[in-house]
C-alpha cells in the first residue's frame, strides 16, 4: 500500500492556509447529524472533544480514569513552545520549525512541523482566553523560559504545572459541551478494540471498569488520542494507565506503527533507588535553565557535593556544548550523562546519577527567585528523596519519559484506516526522532483545537458513509474478540504476577534497547521477549473476574498488548541501520559520540504493517523530502 501523507502543495508557509480553504465542510446544520468518537481526555482528546463539540457535532468521550482530568496531562511540568517573540530574543515561526526539525534529526516531516509552529501562537491566545494563569514578568506580559535544544526563549509556563493548567481549561471547555449535551462522557472504560466496517473505522468496543460489561458504540469517525506507550519499559515518567493497547489494537486492525522504536529518554528524573519501584518522577527540563549539570572529576572521588571544589568538578555539558551548555536536546543530555557514569563518574549509592547544581543560581538571584520559579519541583523532589536541594545539588539519571513513535497519520492526522485519525503523544507525527522540551503540549494543543476540527470536516463530508448498527457482525466479531482475550487471561491461573513479568519486560526494553542499543543485545532482547511472552500465557495469574472491577486484569491485557508490541519497537530498531535522536545504535556515531545519521538509506518514516504474525510486519517507507532546510549533522557546540 502506497503510504500517501497528503501534504498539500505551495510554498511551505502557505500550505496550511491553501488547504484549508480547499478543505470540504461540513454544513453547520449538518454537523449534529454525525457521530465522532474521541478516545482520550488528555490535552489532545479534550481539546479535540470540546471543539468539535463547539463546532456542532455530536461527540462521544471515553476515558479510562474516573474523570478526564486524571489523563497523564496533567503531570506536565515545564510549559508549552510558541513563536510568539514576546521577550523580543530572535524567535519566529521559521526558528520554532527550523529548531523543531533540527531536534529530531531530520526524521519529521517539513510541512507537519511547519504547522506546528505557525498554529503555536493560537494556542497560547486560546489559553489565555480560557483563563489559563500562565506565568507573567513584571511589566504583566506572559513570561517564558528556555527549554533544550533553543537559544531563544519561548516556552510558557504556569509554575511546574503546565499541564495541569492547561488540562483544567480544556476541561472547562469539555464541561461546558458534557452540559450542553453536545458530548456524552464515558469515564472508567476502556477501548478494547476498534471496529471496521468496510474499511472505515466505524466504532470501538470498551470495557467497563467498574463492572467490567462490554459496551459496543458507533460513529461516524473515531478518534484516538490514547497517550504514548513509554510503560513498555515499566518504570517510566508516565502515568501508571498509559499504554499502548488502543494504538496497537488499531495497528493489528490496518493502523500502520511509524517509527516505534523513537523513545525519548529524558535526562532529568529522579534515579532509580530500589528494586520495588514502580514509578520515576519527572524533574523537569525548565530546571536545567538555572541548574548546572556536573560530576566529580575524578571517579574516586565521593565526598559529599559541597566538600567537592570547584576545579575539581566536571560541568561535561557546559564544557562540551557552550554554545547550549546545560540546555542541549534531551537525547544529547542524556547520552552524555550516562558515559560520565560508564566511566565511572555517577554520584550516589547506586553510581547511576549527577548533580543538578542550583548553588550558583541561588547565590546569583536569591532563593526567593528560584523558589518562585521552580518551588513546587523543589518541594517534589524533597518529599522523594528526603535531601533539600536548596541545599544540595539534587541527583538525576536519565529516564524513560516520551515516545516519538506512533500510529502513522497523514498531514489530515488520519492513519491509514480511513476514518480513524490519531492526535497528540498516540500519534508520531512532528517530532522526528527526538522530540524538543515543552513540544509535546504544544503538539497535542495543535492537534485537538486548532488541526482535527477541520480535517476531520474534509472526511466527513467527502465520504460516502453507509448507516452501521452495533449489532452488525463487525461489531459482535470486535467484542468477541476481547471477551475471548479477557476469559483467556483470567484462565491461565499461573504463578507470576503481571507486574513480575511486565518489570522483567521493562528490564529486556531498557538494557538493549533504551539509551544505546546494537545489533547484538536487539536479537538477543527479541529472543528473551518471546520467551518472556510465552511464559506470561501459561504463567501469569490474574486474580478475580472479569465481572467486576479488577485492576490486575486491565493491567494485564496491557501488558499483554506490550510484549507483543515490544518486538515490533525491536524490530524497528533492528532495521534502522543508523542512529538519530532518541535511536543510539552504538554502531553509528561520530568520534564526538555523536548520533550519525545515514540519509542516503535511513531518511524516511517507517511504517509497520500488521501482517498476521507479531514477529513478520511488513515495512513501509514514506520518504522524508526536505525542501526547506538542509541535512546537516546536528550540533549543538
Ligand atoms: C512527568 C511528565 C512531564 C511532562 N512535562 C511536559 C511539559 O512540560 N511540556 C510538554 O510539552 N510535554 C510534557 N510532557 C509530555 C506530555 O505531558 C505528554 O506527551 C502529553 O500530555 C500527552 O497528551 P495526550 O493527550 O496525547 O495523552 P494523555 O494525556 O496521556 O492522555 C491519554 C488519554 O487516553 C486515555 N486512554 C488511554 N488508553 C485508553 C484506552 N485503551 N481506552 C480508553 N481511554 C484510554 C487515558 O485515559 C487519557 O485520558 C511531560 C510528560 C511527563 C511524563
Amino acid at each position: 500500500m502506497p503510504l500517501d501523507a497528503k501534504i498539500p502543495g505551495g510554498p511551505l508557509a502557505e500550505k496550511w492556509d491553501r488547504h484549508l480553504f480547499e478543505l470540504k465542510l461540513v454544513n453547520p446544520a449538518n454537523k449534529r447529524k454525525y457521530e465522532i468518537i474521541v478516545v482520550g481526555t488528555g490535552l489532545a482528546g479534550g481539546s479535540a472533544s470540546a471543539t468539535l463539540a463547539e463546532l456542532g457535532y455530536s461527540v462521544k468521550t471515553f476515558c479510562i480514569q474516573d474523570s478526564p482530568r486524571r489523563a497523564h496531562s496533567i503531570a506536565a511540568q515545564g510549559g508549552i513552545n510558541a513563536a510568539k517573540n514576546y521577550p523580543n530574543d530572535g524567535d519566529s515561526i521559521w526558528r520554532l520549525f527550523y529548531d523543531t526539525v533540527k531536534g529530531g534529526d531530520f526524521r519529521a516531516r517539513e510541512a507537519n512541523v511547519y504547522r506546528l509552529a505557525q498554529v503555536s501562537n493560537h494556542i497560547i491566545d486560546h489559553c489565555v482566553a480560557q483563563g489559563i494563569p500562565f506565568a507573567r514578568d513584571y511589566g504583566g506580559l506572559l513570561a517564558n523560559r528556555s527549554f533544550g535544544g533553543a537559544q531563544v526563549s519561548r516556552t510558557f509556563y504556569a509554575r511546574g504545572q503546565t499541564g495541569q493548567q492547561l488540562l483544567l481549561g480544556a476541561y472547562s471547555a469539555l464541561s461546558r459541551q458534557v452540559a450542553a449535551g453536545k458530548v456524552q462522557l464515558f469515564a472508567r472504560r476502556e477501548m478494547l478494540e476498534l471496529v471496521v466496517i468496510k474499511g472505515q473505522a466505524r466504532g470501538i468496543v470498551v470495557r467497563n471498569l467498574i463492572n467490567g460489561d462490554m459496551e459496543r458504540h458507533e460513529a461516524h469517525a473515531v478518534v484516538l488520542c490514547t497517550g504514548g506507550y513509554g510503560n513498555v519499559f515499566f518504570l517510566s515518567t508516565n502515568a501508571m494507565a498509559s499504554n499502548v493497547t488502543s494504538a496497537y489494537r488499531a495497528h493489528r486492525k490496518g493502523a500502520f506503527f511509524a517509527n516505534p522504536c523513537f523513545t525519548q529518554i529524558h535526562p532529568t528524573c529522579i534515579p532509580v533507588h530500589g528494586t520495588y519501584q514502580s514509578k520515576l518522577t519527572l524533574m523537569s527540563e525548565s530546571l536545567r535553565n538555572d541548574g548546572r549539570v556536573w560530576v566529580p572529576k575524578n571517579p574516586i572521588d565521593k565526598k559529599p557535593p559541597q566538600q567537592i571544589p570547584e576545579a575539581l568538578r566536571d560541568y561535561f555539558l557546559e564544557e562540551k556544548y557552550p554554545s547550549f551548555g546545560n540546555l542541549v536536546p534531551r537525547d544529547v543530555a542524556s547520552r552524555n550523562a550516562k558515559e560520565q557514569c560508564d566511566l565511572g563518574k555517577g554520584v550516589g549509592d547506586t553510581g547511576l546519577a549527577v548533580y543538578l547544581d542550583f548553588a550558583d543560581a541561588i547565590e546569583r538571584d536569591t532563593k526567593a527567585v528560584i523558589e518562585k520559579k521552580y518551588g513546587n519541583l523543589f518541594q517534589m523532589y524533597e518529599k522523594i528523596t528526603g535531601e533539600n536541594p536548596y541545599e544540595t545539588p539534587m541527583m538525576i539519571y536519565p529516564a524513560v519519559h516520551y515516545t516519538m513513535g506512533g500510529l502513522w497519520v497523514d498531514y489530515n492526522l488520519m492513519s491509514t484506516i480511513d476514518g480513524l485519525f490519531v492526535l497528540g503523544e498516540a500519534n508520531f507525527s512532528d517530532h522526528g526522532a527526538n522530540r524538543l522540551g515543552a513540544s509535546a503540549l504544544m503538539q497535542g494543543l495543535a492537534d485537538g483545537y486548532f488541526i482535527l476540527p477541520y480535517t476531520i470536516g474534509g472526511y466527513l463530508a467527502g465520504t460516502d458513509l453507509s448507516a452501521v448498527t452495533t449489532d452488525d457482525a463487525e461489531f459482535k466479531a470486535a467484542e468477541s474478540e476481547a471477551h475471548s482475550r479477557i476469559e483467556a487471561l483470567l484462565s491461565i491461573k499461573g504463578r507470576r504476577t503481571v507486574d513480575d513479568i511486565h518489570k522483567e519486560l521493562g528490564l529486556i526494553m531498557w538494557e538493549y534497547c533504551g539509551m544505546a542499543r546494537n545489533n547484538k543485545g536487539l536479537e538477543m532482547a527479541r529472543n528473551l521477549i518471546e520467551q518472556l511472552r510465552a511464559e506470561f500465557w501459561e504463567n501469569v495469574t490474574v486474580p478475580g473476574s472479569g465481572q467486576d472491577f479488577n485492576q490486575s486484569l486491565e493491567r494485564a491485557g496491557r501488558v499483554a498488548d506490550f510484549l507483543d508490541f515490544a518486538d515490533l519497537m525491536i524490530i524497528d530498531a533492528l532495521s534502522r541501520q543508523e542512529s538519530c535522536g532518541g535511536h543510539f545504535n552504538e554502531a553509528f556515531q561520530t568520534e564526538a559520540h555523536e548520533a550519525r545519521r545515514d540519509d542516503e538509506n535511513f531518511c524516511h518514516v517507517a511504517a509497520w504493517e500488521f501482517t498476521g504474525a507479531i514477529d513478520k510486519p511488513q515495512l513501509h517507507k514514506e520518504p522524508l523530502v526536505f525542501e526547506n532546510v538542509e541535512l546537516t549533522q546536528r550540533s549543538y557546540k
